[in-house]
């Protein structure tokens, strides 16, 4: 039997008409919109594609969102001094810096400027240390990680005591994903590029979360057969069937990991619009608190 599809895509429109009503009624509480904070250093197309999304997000759910653009050769007092104009601005609860920055910004220094309570990317590093301590709790989790932790809580399978393998070791998703589960009670293996026998690995998995950044990597002849398996990756492939010539493929090759897998989210329509909803839901829950309201 084919893996059950689990559906970014209506999981995220459900969340995010949660936030909208919710938003509606800090408004109606406190006079104010929630508010996000956005810093975009540098010419990079796909960081500002996903600046106008996160900004038309915010629109569709009543959040105000407001940009400082830096360009590409902004130094680190241009990009601290604008994350520092964010934190002392009462209109502005949450903070995000896309990622990457140009090479000449030292990324951990200008992260740490973000006001921990505003930290609603989760990626400050003293939230990520908090993330990895027993007993500590982060001021918010980050958005990517925290959307692959609903999108496997959605198949209703029990994630304590769980074998998972999380393919991918990076700050924005790797790491906190395997932190994430290991706070949820999986036993947790993490894998990258020095991994040997990847696909031994990964067959143990009752739980595989790919995010590795290569097209259709994990086929389904790696996987246990009833396997819950989140696809992180977004990678585009030339189409020419397509009119903009490429189209999207996820880190896992979908047709073959279906026949396999027990639940499988797709790219696109799976880990993607979880991402901005969580980073809405965050700038919601920052702004409740700023103003103490009670969760
Ligand atoms: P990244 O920083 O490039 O990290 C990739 C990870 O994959 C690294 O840890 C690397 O290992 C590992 N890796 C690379 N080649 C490998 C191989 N042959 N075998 C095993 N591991 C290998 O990427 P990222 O930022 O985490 O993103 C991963 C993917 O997720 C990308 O496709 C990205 O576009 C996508 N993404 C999607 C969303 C979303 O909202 N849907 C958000 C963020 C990212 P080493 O550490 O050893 O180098």
């Amino acid at each position: 039997m084919p893996a059950k599809i689990i559906d970014g895509q209506q999981v995220a429109g459900r969340i995010r008409g949660e936030i909208s009503a919710a938003v509606d009624d800090f408004t109606a509480k406190t006079g104010l919109m929630p508010g996000l904070g956005v810093v975009l250093a540098g010419d990079d197309p796909a960081s500002a594609m996903y600046v106008r999304m996160k900004r038309r997000a915010c629109e569709r759910v009543g959040i105000r969102s407001e940009a400082r653009i830096l360009p590409s050769d902004a130094t680190q007092q241009a990009v601290e001094d604008a994350v520092r104009a964010f934190n002392d601005d009462p209109a502005i609860h949450g903070i995000l810096v896309q990622l990457p920055l140009p090479d000449q910004i030292d990324e951990e220094a200008a992260l740490s400027r973000i006001s921990l309570a505003k930290d609603v990317d989760g990626i400050h590093p003293v939230n990520i240390g908090r993330l990895g301590m027993r007993g500590r709790e982060p001021s918010f989790t980050p958005a990517t990680p925290t959307g692959v932790m609903i999108l496997i809580e959605e198949t209703g399978l029990s994630i304590e005591g769980a074998q998972a393998v999380v393919i991918g070791r990076s700050n924005i998703v790797g790491l906190p994903v395997a932190l994430m589960l290991t706070n949820a009670n999986a036993t947790v293996t993490i894998c990258h590029s020095r991994t040997r026998d990847l696909p031994a690995v990964v067959r143990r998995a009752d739980i595989v979360v790919a995010a590795v950044g290569r097209p259709e990597f994990v086929t389904g002849d790696w996987l246990k057969t009833g396997a819950v398996v989140i696809d992180v990756g977004s990678n585009s492939v030339p189409d020419e069937s397509s009119d903009k010539g490429y189209r999207y493929v996820g880190d896992v090759e979908f047709v073959t990991a279906r026949t396999v897998a027990g639940h499988i989210t797709k790219v696109p329509g799976g880990v993607g619009p979880m991402t901005i909803t969580m980073l809405l839901a965050n700038t919601l829950k920052a702004a409740q608190r700023i103003a103490g309201i009670d969760l």
